[in-house]
């Protein structure tokens, strides 16, 4: 059970390693999105000011995508992650490892 315990631990702490680390690297540059995430950002841009824009390309650094430019001349260059907040996924890891401290603690103390 303990170590069961050990390697969730271990996966969660590596996941959220590599994602602070992630959130700490990509907030200096540029963010990449994938083709998908542009073409979505693209399409709220449309919605937002009502444009009638029916092409749009990739704005590319490096050979990464990193925005979009729409027909009618707007840019859009993603300088932060799409997905952020890094404390929040750090209350969430907290407030799972209470929970599962609760889990055990009850079960040790009912055996
Ligand atoms: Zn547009």
């Amino acid at each position: 059970m303990f170590d069961t315990f050990e390697i969730l631990m271990f996966a969660l702490w590596t996941c959220f390693a590599v994602y602070a680390t992630w959130y700490i690297t990509s907030a200096k540059h540029y963010a990449p999105i994938t083709h998908d995430e542009a073409r979505t950002l693209w399409k709220i841009h449309k919605q937002i000011i009502r444009c009638n824009g029916r092409k749009w390309r990739e704005i590319r650094h490096g050979n990464k995508v990193v925005g979009f430019q729409c027909e009618c001349g707007y840019r859009h260059i993603q300088k932060r992650p799409i997905v952020v907040s890094a404390p929040v996924a750090n209350t969430q890891v907290q407030d799972s490892q209470v929970s599962i401290f609760d889990k055990l603690h009850t079960s040790y103390e009912s055996t």
